[in-house]
C-alpha cells in the first residue's frame, strides 16, 4: 500500500493554452519521475486556409518541447509570417489569425495525417514524437466541437454565433458574448485514454487555465465531468484570477458571459465542492492577495490556502506546483 505521503506517481491535468501550459512546466519539476498526462481543450480547434489548426494542444506541446515563442506566449519562437502576409496580399480572409510560417509546417502534418484518416489523438501523439513534451498529451475529444460565442449582428438586433477564435483574436473579446457554445459538445465522447487518466491518477490538478473556454469546454466533453466526480484522487485547481481579473487574456469577458463574478472565490465556487456531490474541487488556491477569500471558499467545503500565484519563472510556477501536490495530498482520502 502506498503511504499517502508517498509523491504522487500519475499526475493528469487538465489544460488551454499558456496558463496550462506554463504551469504543466512548474509540475513536472516539482514532481520529478512523476508520470504526467496533460488532457488539452481542443474546443479552440479551427480550420483555416484549409489547415487544422489546434491552438491549445500545439502551446502545450511547444512549451513544453522548448520550441514556444516565451514572448508571444503562443506560436514558434523566431517566427517569420510570410505566408501570412503573401495571403493577405491575395486579399484571402480571415486575414486576423496568426499563422506564423514554421508553425504551419505542424497544421501541414496535422492536416496530412487527418485526412488520411488519423484519428486527432494519433496526431498529436505524432507530433510530440519531435517535441518530446516529458507528459502524454491527450486531446480532450477525438471528434470536432468547436466554441463558439453567440453576439449581436453589427446592425440590426439579430444574434449570431462566430468561431471563438473570431471573437477571441479578432475582436479581443470586447464585442458583449450573450452566450459560450461549445458546437458538436453532445456528438463528442473523451479521447483515448482520457477517462483512465483522470480516473487512474494519484492527483488530478487544475492549472489556472481559462474556467470557461478552457477548463469548462473540457468538462463539457460527456465523461469527464462524470469521471472527475468518480476519481478517488484527490482533485485540486489554481486560481487564473489574482486580484479580480486575470493575470493574462479576457477571461473576465468570459466569466460574465455565464454569470460568474472575475474573483477567485467565484471560480472555486462555479467549480463546486466535491464534497457536495456535483462540484469537483477537494482543494483551490489563490493568491496571497486573496486570502480574504480563503474562508469562503472553505465555507463550500473546498480547502483553500493563498499563495503567491504568479508564474514569473520556473520557480515560482514549481513552488505553486508544490503547493497544489501539497494540498492535494493533504485532502487525499486516506
Ligand atoms: P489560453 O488557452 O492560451 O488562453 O490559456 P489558458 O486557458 O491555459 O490560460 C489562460 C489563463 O491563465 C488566463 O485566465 C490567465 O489569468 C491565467 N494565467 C496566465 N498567467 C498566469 C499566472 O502567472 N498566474 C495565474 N494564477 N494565472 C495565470
Ligand atoms: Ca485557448
Amino acid at each position: 500500500m502506498p503511504s499517502t505521503s508517498a509523491a504522487p506517481r500519475r499526475i493528469t491535468a487538465l489544460a488551454g493554452g499558456i496558463g496550462g501550459a506554463r504551469f504543466v512546466r512548474g509540475l513536472i519539476a516539482a514532481a520529478p519521475g512523476a508520470e504526467v498526462t496533460v488532457i488539452g481543450n481542443t474546443g479552440d480547434d479551427i480550420w483555416i486556409h484549409g489547415l487544422r489548426v489546434c491552438p491549445d494542444l500545439d502551446t502545450v506541446m511547444y512549451t513544453l518541447g522548448g520550441g514556444i515563442s516565451e514572448e508571444r506566449g503562443w506560436g514558434r519562437e523566431d517566427e517569420t509570417f510570410t505566408v501570412k502576409d503573401e495571403l493577405a496580399a491575395y486579399g484571402v480572409e480571415p486575414a486576423w489569425f496568426g499563422l506564423g510560417d514554421r508553425d504551419i509546417g505542424t497544421h501541414l502534418v496535422r492536416t496530412q495525417m487527418l485526412n488520411a484518416g488519423y484519428p486527432l489523438s494519433a496526431v498529436t501523439q505524432a507530433l510530440c514524437a519531435r517535441w518530446q513534451p516529458g507528459v502524454r498529451l491527450l486531446p480532450m475529444t477525438d471528434e470536432r466541437a468547436e466554441t463558439h460565442v453567440v453576439v449581436n449582428v453589427r446592425d440590426g438586433d439579430g444574434r449570431r454565433a462566430i468561431h471563438f477564435q473570431e471573437w477571441w483574436v479578432r475582436y479581443q473579446a470586447r464585442l458583449e458574448a450573450h452566450a459560450i457554445v461549445l458546437v458538436g459538445a453532445d456528438d463528442a465522447k473523451p479521447g483515448p485514454g482520457v477517462v483512465e487518466a483522470i480516473e487512474g491518477a494519484d492527483v488530478v490538478v487544475l492549472p489556472p487555465s481559462n474556467p470557461v473556454v478552457s477548463i469548462g469546454t473540457i468538462l463539457q466533453v460527456p465523461g469527464i465531468r462524470e469521471s472527475l466526480l468518480r476519481t478517488p484522487a484527490p482533485v485540486v485547481g489554481v486560481s487564473p484570477i489574482v486580484g479580480g481579473r486575470p493575470v493574462r487574456g479576457m477571461a473576465d469577458a468570459c466569466l460574465t458571459a455565464i454569470g460568474v463574478q472575475t474573483t477567485a472565490a467565484a471560480v472555486a465556487a462555479h467549480y463546486g465542492s466535491r464534497s457536495s456531490g456535483s462540484g469537483i474541487l477537494d482543494g483551490w488556491l489563490v493568491d496571497t492577495s486573496d486570502r480574504d477569500a480563503v474562508a469562503a471558499v472553505e465555507a463550500l467545503g473546498i480547502a483553500c490556502e493563498s499563495r503567491p500565484l504568479l508564474m514569473s519563472d520556473l520557480l515560482s510556477t514549481t513552488a505553486m506546483a508544490t503547493a497544489a501536490l501539497a494540498l492535494a495530498e493533504h485532502n487525499a482520502v486516506p
